[in-house]
């Protein structure tokens, strides 16, 4: 059985806290690895080295640092399948979705390359006589990334990319359940000429998150899971003076007008809520149907689509889904389909049944339709993040708008329709940070960048692109004089005269 480490200053250094939790493999239950929980002093340690590579890398040439990143992704690329395996095997998605997964999270590692362009400041020359004033952007020092479960190689690597990139130093916290790719990713940074300490992977659980919040050499958190530790997370981090940006859950409304290509959208949801067995902040988890019409045909279409889900172990190409994460995890979305049940929705196709022979100790669902789902209904309310699929019905497109707008997530949304002017309106009017026209997914690439609103995301700052190079730097601005004359004395505020 694989034993996991810590990565600090360019070392494999076993726990020492005496804690440990199992990994297993999701596709047969069986465990495959265990992974050390850090004790404070382990974290500390992590800081320390991290603090003490940060002068040096903040100090290497921006150009450097762009070369070294360079080579970093070309070993990520050089590495994808053997990334994607782990992702795979740890966290149960099929390997031809893990292996996209990974290419999500390379290109930001790519997009880093062009930091000498990111982080340019601004200069504007002769404000006054003699007098020029031009801004830089300076690294924050130790950051830190804590992670969810769902995307092992892309969130860390969406962190990593932007922190370092930037001249700061990183100390990463993965989820414990599928913490493989982080420490795989930090060895091959260090393989591409990057600085033992610049980038370290502390293992760990809430304590490991708590001595990064408290500590005052953390100048930066960057944290993507569910929205009751994020808001945690975010409340803790700026209470002890930190920046803080904390990704929350989410779900994913998709409105269907009447005038939308039906099969397209059959199709479009099939991929949108049972890829990654629904374990998506991005999947999308209720169909709102304008008019019952698009609801019934609708059915028609999903039914026999879900039904034959190709489903099985995660190695295997050429399947749909994989199985769920834990068995914990599991049982709580087989609670959800239940409370569903309970509280009233129609359950069409029911995930619970669903067997994989030969491998009934593994963590499988078959996909789940539910219909007639009401908006006061709490398995509505709650993120489920599981492989299951509720259809609502609204009469027109200003109740299926409100729906997407007063939910308490608004991570993304899709509109599916051939009118441009709905589509306008919609993405114009509805409270959600990401929103797909005709697109079910609509993960920004890593140009832009990627984030909620409302109770999906805490923080001024989105992840990755422009907006992941300003979270990790802070702005200082210099006002500079050089001219021949002398300076008079002035008491007022300078002004230009
Ligand atoms: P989680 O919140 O349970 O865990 C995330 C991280 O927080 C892990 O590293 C974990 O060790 C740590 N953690 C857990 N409990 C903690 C506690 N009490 N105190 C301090 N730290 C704690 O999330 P998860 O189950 O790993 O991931 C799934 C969730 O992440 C879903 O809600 C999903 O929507 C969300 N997610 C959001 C985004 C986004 O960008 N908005 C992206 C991916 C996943």
């Amino acid at each position: 059985m694989k034993q996991y480490t810590h990565y600090i200053g360019g070392e494999h250094l076993p726990g020492t806290s005496g804690r440990v939790a199992p990994i297993f493999n999701p596709s047969t239950g069986v465990q495959s690895a265990e992974v050390p929980l850090a004790a404070k002093s382990e974290v500390e340690d992590a800081i320390a080295s991290a603090q003490a590579a940060f002068p040096a890398w903040a100090a290497t040439s921006v150009l450097k640092r762009s070369r070294i990143m360079t080579r970093f992704t070309a070993l990520l690329y050089e590495h994808q399948a053997e990334l994607a395996e782990l992702v795979s095997l740890e966290h149960g998605k099929v390997i031809e979705d893990a292996m996209g997964s990974v290419l999500r999270g390379i290109e930001v590692a790519e997009f880093a390359c062009g930091i000498p362009h990111l982080q340019k400041g601004e200069f504007s020359d002769s404000v006054a006589n003699g007098i020029d004033i031009y801004s830089l952007r300076k690294p924050l020092g130790v950051v830190a990334g804590i992670t969810p479960f769902n995307f092992p190689a892309m969130i860390p690597l969406w962190m990593a990319g932007m922190a370092i990139a930037t001249g700061n130093t990183f100390v990463m916290k993965p989820s414990e359940k599928d913490p493989g790719c982080p420490m795989r990713i930090a060895e091959l940074f260090l393989e591409a000429g990057g600085p033992a300490g610049v980038f370290n992977v502390v293992n760990g659980d809430k304590v490991a998150v708590d001595t990064l919040l408290y500590d005052s050499r953390i100048k930066a958190v960057s944290f993507v899971g569910s929205t009751p530790i994020a808001r945690y997370v975010y409340e803790t981090a700026t209470k002890n003076g930190k920046r803080c940006q904390a990704m929350g859950g989410a779900k994913n409304h998709m409105l269907i007008l009447p005038d939308a290509n039906l099969e397209g959208v059959a199709n479009a949801l099939m991929g949108a809520a049972f890829g990654s067995a629904g374990e998506r902040c991005m999947a999308i988890s209720v169909g709102v149907c304008v008019g019952d019409e698009v609801a019934d045909k609708l059915i028609e279409l999903l039914t026999p689509r879900i039904k034959a889900l190709k489903i099985g172990t995660s190695l295997e190409t050429g399947l749909e889904m994989g199985p769920l994460v834990t068995k914990e995890h599991r049982a709580k979305v087989m609670n959800y389909i239940q409370m569903g049940v309970d509280e009233g929705a129609d359950l069409l196709i029911d995930g619970r049944d669903f067997v994989l022979e030969g491998h009934e100790e593994g963590y499988f669902l078959g996909g789940s339709l539910f219909d007639n789902v009401k908006k006061d209904m709490r398995s509505y309310k709650e993120e489920i993040f599981g492989p299951v699929l509720q259809l609502m019905r609204v009469q027109s497109f200003e109740e299926g708008l409100a729906l997407a707008t007063d939910h308490e997530y608004g991570n993304g949304t899709s509109i599916f329709t051939q009118s441009g002017a709905a589509a306008r309106t919609y993405a114009d009017r509805v409270e959600v940070g990401m929103v797909g026209i005709n697109v079910p997914i609509p993960v920004p690439l890593a140009f832009h960048s990627f984030g909620g609103w409302k109770a999906s995301s805490f923080g001024d700052h989105n992840q990755y692109g422009q907006e992941g190079m300003r979270f990790y730097t802070k702005v200082k601005t210099v006002t500079a004089r050089w001219a021949e004359s002398t300076i008079e004395a002035d008491f007022s505020i300078p002004t230009l005269k």
